[in-house]
This record gives structure tokens, C-alpha cells and sequence, in this order.
């Protein structure tokens, strides 16, 4: 009979690789010591019992008293059984290859994972008290060898950008994709395990369903026949020695088929956590985006908002052809208001104005506070009349609004700079240095009024 393939050990190899080792949880050690010398004493046992009655043929075959169809029936039954000892021995061993095959895949994916996070660790940009917290990680990420310490790391990496946000307000949304992308990888390979797992399980079953008739059948034949009293108790001896071993494998298939799965769904249940782990600290990241992106004063966009929305728009004009306009407003005197009233009241001011700016402006259109009391506009689609018409109106605008402080009537009035984006201008900061620059012109001029340049 063909050598017996090391399967039963290549999946305790496997489930035992990936063992945690909780309080609480069964001795996976002891129970890997034990099954594996069951598993090897029962494939022996299977494997010595068909090989006697493969013996006990031949003596059968020379006894003149037994019917000749009885002993061809015999010989057919035990050449089945010999043929699914074999079948089975090759299952198993395809089955242990494709087990393997997961292994060294995951083995791959692990390694090409670890690099992947030791890269991304190291472009982190986090609180620096936090560096050494960060650096064990990645010490401990280079020892990491399986799927679970892999996740359990990056859990860890998470924790640590969140502990960073709350202090230094960084982004990593880089780091929240890969993880993401990760993650998916990772159910990828264990869902290819179950699948594998599902396979092998059927396999078996199939297997010990016809090795099962097979015994039955020549148990039936085995009463049929008539050999000597010895014999026939080696016969009926080996075939119950038989039926044994099978329901033991049986059983024996079942526990470790209901443990590998346990240690898949281990696994499916880690990476869910850690999946919510990194939606949770996305939707933190894009939350804490936002408020980084505005002013707290007066709620507009901050200056840093503005930084990517003109590049954004800056790249679409030159691409479009599109006009885009782009204003710096300032309040006149605005110094005077603090000096005069209050910087409480100078802050009521701004946010009075910002408002009416940011009711005044279209879907299309762009406001933000730039700092101080200026604020930065961007305007696309208009041509030059139209554009002079516009800031004029919102000039008059916040002109108009009637502003008291201690009961005393107060004009406030905004001086704007604008400007075309050009199709020579290298980048937003010409275009915007332009804009200032007409700012300054109209300051120069009386103010409470609009240049274009
Ligand atoms: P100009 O017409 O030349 O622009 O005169 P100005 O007084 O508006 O300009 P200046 O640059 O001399 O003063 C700006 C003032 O704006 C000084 C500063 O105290 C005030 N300011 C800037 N940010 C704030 C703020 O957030 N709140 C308050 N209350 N005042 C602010
Ligand atoms: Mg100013
Ligand atoms: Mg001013």
C-alpha cells in the first residue's frame, strides 16, 4: 500500500501555528501531542487490518470446501477496500498540499505585510512624546509571525494615530486606506482557507461513507463464506478491528475539521474588529479634518482649506480655460473697532461679517478667512464687468450693515483687491500676490473700494 501522507500533522501544524494561548482556552499542546499520535496509531491501524485481510485472501483462495464465487466476491470487496485505503491516502495528501499551499501563502502575505507596515510606521507623523511607543512597535512588528499578531500590531498602530490625533490633530488617511486594503487581503486568504477546509471535509466524509459499505459488505460476505473456525474469527476479528478504527478516524477528522474552523472564525472575528477598529478611526480622522479645516471664530474655511481649494480650482482653470477670479477683502480700520470698543466687539464684528460674505456668495463660489480681518474669495466663470459689478455689490453689502456699539452708530467697510488667474501665472501664490497687491492699491487709494488688476 502507498506511504501514508503526514496530513493529519500538516493540519495540527497549521492549527496549532496560529494558537493563541488565552487562559481559558483548550491545552492546544497537549491536545496536538495526543491527536497526533492517535491519528498515526489509527492510520496504522487501518492500514494493518486491510493489509491481513489482504493476506487472508490467498489461504481463502486455497480452500477446496468454499464456493469459488464466494472467495472472487471476497477478493473484489477486499481489492475495494484496498483501492479506498489508497484513495484516501490521496486525498489526504492532495489535501495536505493545498494546506501547505495556504501556509506558504500566508506566510508570503504576512511577510509582504510586515514590510508594508514598517514602511508605513515609519512615515508616521505623530506626537513625538509617542515615538518610542512607536518604535516598540515596530521592533515587535519585525517578530510578528502570524495572521492574528499581524492584525493585533496594526490594532496596535491604530490605537496609537488615534492617541496622536487627540493630541496633535495629524492625518493619516494614507494609513487608514492601506489598512483597509490589508484587512481585505487578509479575509481574502482566510476565506480561501475555509473554502479549502469545506472541501476537505467533504472529501472525507465521502471517503468514510464508502469505506463504510465496504466494510459492511464484507461483513456480509464474511458469514456467506466457510473457512476454518480460526479463519473466520481472524476474519470477523479484523473486519470489527476495522469497523473500530473508521468510526475513531471518523471522529477524529470531525474534532480537528470543528477546530480549524473554530481558529478561521478566531481569525474572521479578529479582522472584523480590527476593520471596525480602522472605520471608527477613519470616521474620527475625516470628523477631526474638518474642524481642522475651519476658522473657530467665525466657522468659514481656514486659511489651510483655502490652500487646497485655490489649487484645486487653479489646476481646473488652466484645464478648462475657465475664468477664475480670486479677491482679497480686508475691513478698514478694523484696528480702530478693537481700540475703540472692545475686542469682544471686534470679534462680533468679524463673525457679523463673515456671515453676510459667506450668505453673499454663490454655490460655486469660495470664501475663507485668511487670517486677521481678511478674507480670501474665489470666484470662477465671471468676466471682468461682471466680476467688478459683483464685489462692488458686496462691497455695498456689508457697507450697509448697521452696526452699534454703545449706542453709537458704526460704518464698516472693506477694501478688495481681485484678480484673473492667468494663464502665465506658475501657481496659485502669483496669482494670489496680484490680488494682494490690488488690495494694497486700494488701501493706498481711500479704501472702501475694489481694484482689479
Ligand atoms: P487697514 O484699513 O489698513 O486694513 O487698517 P486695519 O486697522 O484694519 O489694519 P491693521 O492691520 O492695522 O489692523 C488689523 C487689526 O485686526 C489688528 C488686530 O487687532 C485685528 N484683529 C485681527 N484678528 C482679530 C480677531 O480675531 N479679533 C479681533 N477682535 N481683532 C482682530
Ligand atoms: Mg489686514
Ligand atoms: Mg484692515
Amino acid at each position: 500500500m502507498k506511504q501514508s501522507p503526514h496530513f493529519d500533522e500538516e493540519i495540527l501544524q497549521l492549527l496549532f501555528d496560529n494558537e493563541t494561548t488565552t487562559s481559558g482556552d483548550i491545552s492546544h499542546s497537549n491536545l496536538k501531542v495526543n491527536l497526533t499520535q492517535f491519528i498515526t496509531q489509527k492510520r496504522e491501524e487501518i492500514s494493518q487490518h486491510s493489509d491481513t485481510l489482504g493476506q487472508l485472501a490467498p489461504e481463502v483462495n486455497s480452500a477446496e470446501e468454499i464456493p469459488t464465487t464466494s472467495i472472487n466476491s471476497l477478493q473484489i470487496v477486499m481489492s475495494h477496500l484496498e483501492r479506498f485505503v489508497e484513495l484516501y491516502s490521496q486525498t489526504s495528501a492532495q489535501l495536505a498540499n493545498e494546506l501547505t499551499g495556504i501556509k506558504s501563502d500566508q506566510v508570503t502575505l504576512i511577510s509582504a505585510h510586515k514590510e508594508n507596515l514598517t514602511h508605513l510606521y515609519e512615515t508616521f507623523d505623530i506626537h513625538y512624546q509617542l515615538h518610542s511607543e512607536l518604535n516598540d512597535l515596530a521592533n515587535s512588528l519585525a517578530k510578528v509571525e502570524t495572521t492574528e499578531q499581524l492584525l493585533g500590531n496594526a490594532e496596535e498602530a491604530i490605537a496609537l494615530l488615534l492617541k496622536s490625533m487627540l493630541s496633535e490633530k495629524e492625518h493619516s488617511k494614507y494609513f487608514v486606506k492601506d489598512i483597509h486594503r490589508e484587512i481585505e487581503d487578509l479575509k481574502a486568504i482566510n476565506q480561501h482557507s475555509e473554502d479549502i477546509s469545506r472541501a476537505g471535509q467533504q472529501q472525507h466524509r465521502q471517503w468514510d461513507k464508502s469505506a463504510q459499505q465496504n466494510i459492511g459488505n464484507l461483513d456480509k460476505l464474511s458469514h456467506r463464506i466457510k473457512i476454518s473456525d480460526s479463519d473466520s474469527k481472524t476474519l470477523s476479528n479484523e473486519i470489527s478491528l476495522l469497523k473500530d478504527a473508521l468510526s475513531e478516524k471518523t471522529d477524529i477528522d470531525k474534532k480537528l475539521f470543528s477546530l480549524q474552523q473554530k481558529q478561521i472564525d478566531k481569525l474572521n472575528k479578529k479582522l472584523e474588529q480590527t476593520e471596525q477598529d480602522a472605520s471608527t478611526y477613519h470616521s474620527q480622522l475625516v470628523e477631526q479634518r474638518l474642524i481642522n479645516m475651519l476658522d473657530s471664530l467665525t466657522k468659514l474655511p481656514n486659511r489651510k482649506a483655502l490652500e487646497q481649494k485655490f489649487e484645486a480650482n487653479f489646476m481646473a482653470a488652466k484645464q478648462s480655460g475657465q475664468s477664475l477670479w480670486v479677491a482679497v477683502a480686508d475691513i478698514d480700520n478694523f484696528k480702530s473697532i478693537n481700540d475703540n470698543y472692545g475686542h469682544s466687539a471686534g470679534d462680533k464684528t468679524l463673525q457679523v461679517i463673515a456671515g453676510a460674505l459667506n450668505n453673499s456668495i454663490r454655490d460655486s463660489e469660495f470664501i475663507a478667512r485668511y487670517g486677521g480681518e481678511e478674507f480670501v474669495l474665489l470666484i470662477p466663470g465671471l468676466p471682468q464687468n461682471t466680476i467688478n459689478t459683483v464685489l462692488n455689490r458686496l462691497r455695498e453689502r456689508i457697507k450697509s450693515i448697521p452696526f452699534k456699539f454703545k449706542d453709537k452708530k458704526v460704518q464698516i467697510t472693506l477694501s478688495i483687491g481681485v484678480t484673473k488667474v492667468k494663464a502665465g501665472d506658475s501657481d496659485p501664490q502669483v496669482s494670489f500676490d496680484r490680488a494682494d497687491k490690488a488690495l494694497y492699491q486700494a488701501k493706498r487709494q481711500g479704501r472702501d473700494r475694489v481694484i482689479i488688476y
